[in-house]
């Protein structure tokens, strides 16, 4: 059984906890690493249980915690070496771990393959976090969907998918000129309209949740978001996040996951495998 819980979700901090019974990782650190555990620890998530902190790239809103928090837990921060580079001083952890965009690394049975994704930073990298057959994609900080992105989102069961902002509010809200169109450039951020349009192309059929993530405080809501995905909702469990607090904590089993995929293979392996 995979367990799966965003403990922050915002342009201004972000973390996402998978794990199973026995090992969790963490994907990012954008919170104070007393947030951090304080939030895992109200939704029953033991903070013992994490074994690695895996960054995305060096914004402070995927990193500001990461430093303290690996000291707290002791366990260590995996990020690129370019990505690690280009951190504030004071957010860099004290032992890397450098992984590799394409190498999957383990971390007792979880596995995590990091893959290159558009957005303006140094080497910034998404998640697919894998364990028993089960894929969860974390999908955030992305300009456009590119090829990788859109071929690891086709596997996974579970998704956190970036929803920013939604488009009227971007352009008519108060935001300088340049920023508008950093955020909808594509190395900016996702909207609630490609989010939607992402899922809705190109998810496979084993796909079970989705966790809508890294709303804009500013140019979006969280009904917006949840109405753009109004029409998915019968289809898939879609589950908001916050910067405030910890989202709902929900489990998928491998025996679920197992069924799913089974839906997904062509006649001629079903019958091999019955
Ligand atoms: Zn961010
Ligand atoms: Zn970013």
């Amino acid at each position: 059984m995979l367990t799966i819980c965003s403990i922050a979700s915002g342009s201004n901090g972000n973390c996402y906890y998978i794990g199973n019974s026995r090992e969790a990782i963490l994907v990012d650190a954008g919170i104070s690493a007393r947030q951090t555990i304080n939030r895992m620890k109200q939704q029953n998530l033991d903070p013992a249980l994490v074994k690695a902190i895996f960054i995305s790239h060096e914004h402070a809103d995927h990193v500001c915690g990461a430093r303290v928090l690996a000291k707290k837990l002791m366990v260590p921060v995996y990020a690129t070496r370019r990505t690690f580079s280009a951190m504030y001083n004071n957010h860099k952890p004290l032992a890397p771990r450098f992984f590799e965009p394409g190498t999957e690394i383990t971390v007792g049975s979880i596995s995590i393959y990091p893959f290159l994704k558009n957005h303006d930073a140094a080497q910034p990298c998404s998640f697919r976090v894998s364990y028993n057959g089960i894929h969860t994609g974390v999908l955030t900080d992305i300009g456009v969907a590119c090829e990788r992105v859109i071929s690891e989102l086709a596997r996974c069961h579970v998704l956190f998918l970036e929803s920013n902002y939604d488009e009227k509010m971007l352009w008519e809200g108060r935001y300088p000129w340049h920023l508008k169109q950093r955020i909808a450039s594509d190395h900016g951020h996702l909207s609630n309209d490609q989010a939607f349009d992402l899922v809705s192309r190109h998810s496979g059929k084993q796909l079970q949740m989705v966790f809508l993530s890294h709303l804009s405080a500013e140019n979006n809501t969280p009904e917006k978001a949840m109405n753009r995905f109004s029409e998915l909702r019968e289809r898939y469990q879609i589950y908001l996040t916050s910067r405030y607090a910890p989202g709902e904590v929900v489990s998928i089993t491998a025996t679920a996951a197992a069924a799913a995929n089974a839906a997904v293979l062509p006649p001629t392996q079903l019958k091999l495998e019955l």
